[in-house]
């Protein structure tokens, strides 16, 4: 941990532990409507002063965004205004909002927050007896005492957290609190998921009795969208704030707001600007390149993300092969699940026998004694599934799915399929990059050179539902034809046009909403990806017990 801890720090350890160790610790932020705003407000006071003369005159004198350290304190803090009078000093906090109306002026955090700073000046050698909040909206100033009672809380805080730091314990969500309801950090903390799923571990899977009700504090959809680029000879280029797709033989095709774009997939020779390569680094916004056939080559990325205890704590997971054995077979038990799910929902004459066989297969992988054996029951749960698949592509019956073969694939529908299962392993490559994993170590998969283990692994749950589920809604619906397909001497590929229409496919896939079987909320796919792949980072940290695999009923 660093040495000292901001004094902003100490207010959000004060307001909820959890949203300081994952913002501080972890290294983890989410924007909403209130800390834009709040940064707006703090605009003036940002301005830099540093040229700002420090001297000793006896007539007030206000300087702005002042940067302090107490190394005996342990904290250090950056002071929005201070007024200086001589020796005598007063640290001003702006904050937006209306002042409160309760008997000490401002709440505790905002008070804390100003007693840190106070004992920072004194520290520093000035008379720090009082501090000021100043309610922008309200345009009050509230003077803050720094009395023996916030002295004694602040000091301890400052020791609470600086253990919490130490021990790398993350604090437990709060339970019910109305502060996670405008928690910018509602979805990356998960705090009513978490609860949820302790409680069930502590009354062994069972949900009778479970008292957790799970707020929807995640938003249901991405307002963020991915970008495709497929096909030889289009560029990227960057104008203003606008990404603009060009065609050698079309010009100027399309442009996109840079702040509007999640991911950037680049099919085939695409040539992307260095002017707009920066832009999206900088952004932290990934380019993913991928052949023309659709094999993901791989990503170009600004800085890594800065949760390096996750990693630290998956290099050690994954170098333990039973507890790595115990997340996989979550995951495979939850894939057959939605395989039976697909063909009871979808087969027109659903077997009895393939989906009991089903069942017990997931059954049986949850209790895999080995990873060879998890395999096993995996293969013999995939040959039954795609035994039956074939009988799912009911309204077009120029396409037909006989077995599952691949590299390449033999006819349009493992095409499709393959096509699918690339793109999917990409869109979870990127989640998981964006919430700190290293993609490339997994629990199922082994290491090798070059595979994302990891994403594998996490996409295999999603497989049934999302990349299976698209390829047969395109096949049925007749989106797809004969001339989306190009035979090789070796197989079957899609044309670029077909390829686009898949991704079209996959596209209202992801974004469709569906009631997440656990929670109970509405939320799109590429939603719960990012909160399956959070919730395997609550495992990993021992919040949970045992990964929660998403199987749809
Ligand atoms: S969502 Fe709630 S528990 Fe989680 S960090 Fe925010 S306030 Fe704390």
């Amino acid at each position: 941990m660093p040495d000292l801890i901001p004094a902003r720090m100490l207010a959000e350890f004060a307001y909820c532990p959890r949203l300081c160790y994952i913002e501080w610790i972890d290294g983890e932020f989410a924007d909403n409507e209130d800390t834009v705003d709040g940064r707006f407000q703090h605009r003036r006071v940002d301005e830099d002063t540093e040229n700002d003369p420090m001297d000793d005159d006896l007539e007030a004198i206000h300087l702005r965004s002042v940067s302090l350290a107490g190394p005996e304190v342990g904290v250090t803090c950056r002071i929005d205004l201070l007024e200086k009078e001589g020796k005598r000093a007063t640290p001003v906090e702006y904050k937006r909002g209306k002042a409160p109306d309760i008997p000490e002026g401002a709440y505790e955090p905002e008070r804390v927050q100003l007693c840190a700073q106070g004992l920072v000046l004194r520290e520093n050698g000035f008379q720090c007896e009082q501090g000021i909040v100043y309610f922008v909206r309200s345009r009050k100033r509230v003077p803050v005492t720094f009395d023996k009672a916030l002295v004694k809380r602040t000091r301890g805080l400052i020791s609470e957290l600086r253990r919490a730091a130490i021990e790398k314990k993350i604090p437990p969500p709060l339970k019910e609190s109305p502060k996670c309801n405008r928690c910018s950090l509602a979805g990356i903390c998960l705090p009513d998921e978490v609860n949820l799923l302790r409680e069930m571990e502590e009354k062994r899977g069972s949900e009778k009795g479970i008292m957790v009700r799970v707020r929807k504090l995640i938003p249901a959809r991405d307002d963020y969208q991915p970008v495709y680029v497929v096909g030889h000879g289009n560029s990227l280029r960057k104008k203003g704030d606008v990404l603009e797709i060009w065609s050698r033989d079309e010009g100027r095709i399309k442009e996109v707001r840079l702040r509007e774009i999640s991911q950037v997939n680049l099919y085939g020779a695409v040539d992307v600007s260095t002017p707009a390569l920066v832009d999206l680094m900088q952004r932290g916004i990934p380019v993913l390149h991928f052949t023309r056939g659709g094999w993901f080559q791989g990503v170009s990325l600004g800085h890594t993300h800065k949760n390096v205890e996750l990693r630290m704590k998956q290099f050690e997971w994954a170098a333990d092969r039973k507890r790595s054995l115990a997340i996989a077979r979550s995951m495979i038990s939850g894939k057959i699940k939605n395989c039976r799910t697909q063909l009871r929902r979808n087969d027109p004459e659903p077997s009895a026998a393939v989906l009991e066989s089903l069942d017990r297969l997931s059954r049986d992988a949850k209790k895999a004694s080995s990873a060879e054996k998890l395999l096993g029951i995996e293969g013999a749960a995939a040959e039954l599934y795609f035994g039956r698949l074939d009988r799912l592509l009911k309204g077009n019956e120029d396409f037909s799915l006989q077995s599952r073969n691949r590299r390449p694939p033999k006819d349009p529908v493992n095409a499709v399929l393959s096509y699918l299962y690339a793109v999917l392993a990409k869109e979870m490559f990127v989640t998981l990059l964006a919430v700190g994993f290293d993609p490339y170590l997994g629990f199922y998969h082994r290491p090798r050179y070059g595979r994302p283990a990891l994403a594998l692994d996490m996409m295999e749950e999603f497989r049934p539902m999302i990349a299976d589920s698209t390829a047969i809604t395109l096949f049925n619906k007749r989106e797809l034809g004969d001339k989306d397909f190009i035979r090789t001497g070796l197989g079957i590929a899609l044309t670029s046009k077909g390829k686009k229409t898949v991704i079209g496919g996959y596209e209202r896939q992801m974004e469709a909403e569906i009631t997440h079987p656990l929670f109970g909320y509405t939320v799109s796919y590429r939603r719960i990806f990012e909160v399956q792949v959070r919730l395997l980072s609550r495992v990993l940290f021992g919040e949970i017990k045992e990964y929660p695999a998403f199987s749809r009923r």
